[in-house]
Formats: C-alpha cells, sequence, structure tokens
C-alpha cells in the first residue's frame, strides 16, 4: 500500500518501536516521481527521509537485540545508524531533534561508550581506480568528474565505487575509522555488564537516559600524600610521578535514568572486558 508523504512523516515522528516497510517502498516512489519531474530539491528531501528511516530502523533494530543480549549484532545495527546519521547531518539540521534524530546520536554514542570492545583492525592501502556512482566515470585526484562525493545528484548520494585497492597492511587500533572491524579472539567471550545494567533500567526505546564519564582516583592511590613514594613503584615521590603524569587516575561511569532518583556509579575498570 503507498502510503502519502504526511503519512510518513507522521511515522517517522512516532515513538513506535518499529516501522513499517511500507514507508521505504513509499520513499522510493515518491523520489522517482520528484526526479522524473526534475525537482532536486524534492528528489534531496525524500532521500533525508529515506536516511531518516534507515537510522530508526537501523537504531530500533540494535535496541531489540540489546534487549534479547544480542550485543554484538547489536554494534553492527548501532554502527550503521552512525554512519548514515554522518552522511544525513550534511543535508539535514539535526539539533532541534525532529523525529528524535538528536536523540538517536547521543543515545548510539552512549551505548557504543558502554562496550567492552579496545581493540580494531584498520587497513591502509592505496586506491588505484575508483568510479563516480553519479556518471559512471573513472576519476583520480589529478581528474576529477565534478561531482562531488557526499552531494546528493537525482535522490543519491555521490560516492566513489573503489575498482583496485593494494592493501598495504592491516593494524591494531584503538580508535578505528571502522568501527565493525572489533576484534573477537577465539575462544574468549566479551563481557557486557555495563550493557545489561543499562537494559535493565530503560524499557522502552526513545527513553532518556544519560551517561556521564568522570575521572576518579584508583583504590591504589587513596589516600596518599604527594609527597610521599608513589604507589606505581617507580621509586619517585608520587606529586613527581603519577600525579603529574594522570595514572592515579581511572574513568568513572554514571548512568543517569529519568523517573529514578538513584544514580549508578560504576568505576569502568572494575568491569572487566572479557568474561571469567
Ligand atoms: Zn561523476
Ligand atoms: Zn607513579
Amino acid at each position: 500500500m503507498m502510503k502519502q508523504i504526511a503519512d510518513i512523516l507522521n511515522d517517522l515522528s512516532s515513538e513506535n518501536s518499529e516501522l513499517s516497510v511500507e514507508i521505504a517502498s513509499s520513499l522510493k516512489h515518491h523520489k522517482q516521481a520528484a526526479v522524473e519531474a526534475d525537482d532536486q530539491t524534492q528528489a534531496k528531501y525524500l532521500w533525508c527521509l529515506e536516511q531518516i528511516y534507515v537510522i530508526k530502523k537501523h537504531y530500533l533494530d540494535a535496541f531489540s537485540m540489546m534487549r534479547s543480549k544480542n550485543y554484538s549484532s547489536a554494534w553492527r545495527e548501532l554502527d550503521y545508524a552512525d554512519n548514515h546519521l554522518y552522511n544525513l547531518t550534511r543535508h539535514f539540521d539535526i539539533s532541534k531533534n525532529e523525529f528524535h534524530l538528536l536523540f538517536v546520536s547521543n543515545t548510539l554514542k552512549n551505548m557504543q561508550r558502554l562496550y567492552p570492545y579496545i581493540w580494531f583492525t584498520s587497513r591502509e592501502g592505496i586506491i588505484k581506480k575508483a568510479r563516480c556512482t553519479v556518471c559512471n566515470k573513472v576519476v583520480s585526484i589529478r581528474k576529477g568528474c565534478g561531482h562531488v562525493v557526499g552531494d546528493i545528484y537525482n535522490g543519491e548520494m555521490c560516492c566513489r565505487t573503489v575498482e583496485d585497492y593494494e592493501l598495504l597492511r592491516i593494524s591494531f587500533v584503538k580508535n578505528p575509522a571502522d568501527k565493525y572491524t572489533v576484534l573477537r579472539p577465539k575462544d574468549m567471550e566479551y563481557n557486557y555488564e555495563m550493557l545489561e545494567m543499562l537494559m535493565g533500567h530503560i524499557k522502552k526505546p526513545y527513553e532518556e537516559w544519560d551517561l556521564v564519564i568522570t575521572k576518579t582516583l584508583k583504590p591504589e592511590y587513596q589516600g596518599v600524600r604527594g609527597s610521599l613514594q608513589c604507589p606505581c613503584g617507580s621509586g619517585k615521590k608520587y606529586k613527581k610521578c603519577c600525579l603529574l603524569t594522570g595514572e592515579n587516575l581511572m574513568d568513572h561511569y554514571q548512568l543517569c535514568f529519568k523517573n529514578v532518583s538513584q544514580t549508578f556509579f560504576t568505576p569502568m575498570k572494575m568491569v572487566s572486558t572479557w568474561k571469567e
């Protein structure tokens, strides 16, 4: 069944925990009509709505996966949502929180911070041949085609399709460009305690909660005066060692929930990355 744009806007603004697939097919249809009428502004607007649909769909999927404790799949969904948000913000102002976009943007980042993932892989290489998705011409740094990557033409975002690539190396990194590259060592299982704590307190995908990360003294440094020997065993005075470098501090995660008077303090270092 074809949905009118007004109905689609209604659906996309709702707090429903599911979005019907008819939205996607209807948007595609409306966009095609705009392109045929050469209405570039409308085609671009409909592209934005498509992104908003996809962002919310990935976020909602992530939320329901987390509810069923499928955290590693939820991570992928959060990353998809994040990537689409990145493309959208170039063309659509999310700061007004229309369609919950600001909420989703902040919430998914906080969810990512609660994951135990530390190490990722990153590839380095040389793009030898790439094609423009708008005009299909082969492009290089010296010879462009005039289309700008990330801009919208006929309701589609301009990208580059890489056809030849030389992989130079793969490195282990802590802040990857691609968050899906998380390392999953054999016979080891991640500990999702922080996410379990979160999901124990929120029931609905658009419920407000917040994460505050502050610094706190590690237990072994508590009550140590600056003139005393540093607890790290360096032999130096505390004030000339870890007090200076910040080695004496650790992250303190605080989850805040609406309608709950209590907040939860969780020193991150005490939660282990791996399950025993
Ligand atoms: Zn082009
Ligand atoms: Zn020290």
